[in-house]
């Protein structure tokens, strides 16, 4: 999201040369600059001890698809909280071990995605309401199985690298 007004006081911004970044929108009553802005979220492999791999279907958007454990992070959080507070809400599930795979930028959407591999404890799915479904796969059908070229599908192919 690229500002046209200031997010603090509503003024009209001007482009200001700031240092080696060129032209970025400026607020001249707060005096600050407002750089492009985009979400950070987390994006999570959810996998067994037996290295299974959790899909979830959504109860919203494009039911049909399997998509990876995803959400928005929340200020004052760090990128560990908000994975293992997502899986938490989401499946119900206790993460027991976290690794940092990989960022990737979803440009369709603006957001920076930040990947990781969570270790968990195979247990009963309590699903969220925002979870329509979820289903374990060995890695290999996992992979098959979300949407080629995925953000999701990456961070498959990133973990299977880590385990073998
Ligand atoms: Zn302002």
């Amino acid at each position: 999201m690229r500002y046209k007004f200031c997010p603090e006081c509503g003024g009209k911004l001007i482009q200001k040369p700031i240092g080696d970044e060129g032209l970025i929108p400026f607020c001249e009553s707060c005096e600050r600059p407002w750089f492009d802005g985009f979400s950070t979220c987390v994006l999570s492999v959810v996998m067994s001890e037996d290295n299974e791999v959790l899909l979830i279907r959504q109860s919203y958007g494009d039911t049909s698809k399997f998509v990876g454990v995803a959400g928005f992070m929340k200020p004052n959080e760090t990128a560990e909280q908000a994975a293992e507070r997502e899986i938490s809400e989401e499946t119900g599930l206790e993460v027991l071990e976290l690794t940092y795979l990989e960022s990737l930028f979803y440009e369709g959407r603006d957001q920076l995605m930040l990947g990781f591999l969570a270790r968990v404890k195979k247990g009963t799915l309590k699903l969220s309401s925002e979870v329509r479904a979820g289903e374990w796969f060995d890695i290999d059908t996992a992979e098959k199985t979300v949407r080629e070229g995925s953000i999701i599908q990456k961070l498959i192919i990133d973990a299977k690298e880590r385990i073998k």
